[in-house]
């Protein structure tokens, strides 16, 4: 007779099935669909225009992608860490620019789901994420804060159950188009600028005032230029708790970790122009090697070691309970060494990697009308250093390391 059973893999997939309608890997063959078909078809014209990705975007909803962060028992796919990222990864191959809005998106729902799993409110607004896929965007930038997340000069004025919110932004990527935007600020007027929390706005609840453009060299898809943020909402829409345990136990791990895997996915088309390229001139010359072969196999050395690298910190990441004793240990030097560190790395490696890939292509990676182009992944790639300067982050690694004793 046969057992009715399930093994634990089928109860998970039938949980997830349930939850949400895609497991993982349904969730990982939709977004490889969404960007062959579509995110790459249109990344040339959202590059030229420097405009939002709004088909990719709405196909991603279509999909229920962008529900994939949100826990099974808000009816998301409860995707690990290390899932999201590949994610991201996937689309980024086909449009850096939509790989950037689906990481800053995943970002800012990690951020909800894991320090607001006590608010009866977030647990709702999570269940409505999942039934109409909203878009969240993320506003830590303010004018006079020159890029330190980590201190802020606007504060939430709370009273009567309302609270009321104005931030001047230097960079705000599709606040414009996404449902709501997850925006840091002070605890109240007279708290210190690290005293920081997470409010909630919605779009139909503020008014943003574009103030600056967004005509970059790279990664114009993600259409960030600066906004000035009036908003006023329910206090309940303030993530409870202090941002400086959501940013060091969430927000830093998940920007780090996925923005790294979606520039390795933008290296990872570098790098597979730069193989269909060598196989073509290998064809013109049965039997023989051609020497671009010999870069060939360099660039995606340092490329394997650009995944492994993110995909370990994803794996560690994902390892630590998801509960707010167990969380803990994300607070710690060696985890913030660590994540300084993969970011550090992983920003560099990719320009450098395409830039390999464009010495094997040579002028037809040049050439901006050419199938073996090179420039858009380039310019997005320089990006990387800047979105939270390296500099900055060096500085913080330097001071941790005066005092940091372990091996990290
Ligand atoms: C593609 C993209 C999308 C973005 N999207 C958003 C978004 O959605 N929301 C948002 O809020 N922000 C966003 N940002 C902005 C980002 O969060 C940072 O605020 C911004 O990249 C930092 O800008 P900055 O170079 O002026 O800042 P700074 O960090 O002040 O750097 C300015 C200069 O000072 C140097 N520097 C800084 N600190 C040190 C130090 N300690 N030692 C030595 N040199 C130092 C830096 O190297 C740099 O040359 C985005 C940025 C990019 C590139």
């Amino acid at each position: 007779m046969t057992s009715l059973a399930l093994t634990p893999g089928e109860v998970e997939e039938t949980l997830s099935v349930k939850c949400n309608g895609l497991s993982f890997g349904g969730l990982l063959g939709e977004t490889r669909r969404i960007a062959s078909e579509i995110a790459a078809a249109h990344a040339p014209e959202v590059d030229a225009q420097a405009r939002f990705p709004a088909e990719t975007v709405a196909a991603l909803r279509d999909a229920g992608v962008l529900s994939a962060a949100v826990p099974r028992a808000q009816g998301g796919a409860g995707c690990s860490l290390a899932e999201l990222a590949q994610l991201c990864a996937t689309l980024s191959q086909a449009c850096g620019s939509s790989g950037m809005v689906l990481a800053m998106h995943f970002i800012q729902v990690g951020c909800v789901a894991r320090h607001a799993q006590g608010s009866e409110f977030f647990r709702g607004y999570l269940r409505d994420l999942v039934a109409h896929q909203y878009l969240l965007a993320s506003m830590t930038s303010e004018v006079g804060t020159y890029g330190d997340t980590r201190s802020s000069i606007c504060a939430v004025e709370s009273g009567g159950g309302r609270f009321v919110l104005n931030k001047d932004a230097t960079t705000g990527s599709y606040c414009a188009q996404a449902d709501a935007i997850l925006v840091t600020c002070r605890r109240d007027k007279d708290a210190a600028a690290s005293d920081q929390v997470l409010v909630l706005v919605r779009r139909e609840d503020c008014t943003l005032t574009q103030t600056t453009t967004w005509d970059t060299l790279g990664m114009r898809g993600t259409a960030s230029p600066g906004f000035r943020l009036e908003s006023s909402g329910a206090g309940q829409q303030i993530v409870p708790g202090s941002y400086a345990d959501s940013s060091a136990q969430t927000m830093v791990p998940y920007s780090h970790i996925l923005w790294s895997a979606l520039w390795s996915g933008i290296a990872a088309d570098a790098v597979a122009k730069a193989a269909t390229f060598v196989r073509g001139q290998a064809r013109q010359n049965p039997g023989t090697v051609p020497p671009t072969a010999t870069r060939l196999a360099e660039v995606s050395m340092q490329l394997q070691n650009m995944k492994q690298n993110w995909q370990s910190a994803a794996q560690a990441f994902d390892a630590i309970g998801a509960g707010a004793v167990e969380r803990e240990e994300l607070s710690s030097m060696a985890w913030a060494l660590r994540l300084n560190n993969l970011k550090i790395s992983c920003s560099e490696a990719a320009p450098q990697i395409v830039h390999r890939a464009l010495q094997i292509v040579g002028i037809l990676g040049y050439k901006n009308d050419s199938p073996f182009s090179l420039g858009r992944q380039y310019r997005d790639c320089l990006s990387a250093s800047l979105m939270i300067a390296n500099d900055r982050i060096a500085a913080k690694n330097a001071s941790m390391l005066l005092v940091f004793k372990d091996a990290p």
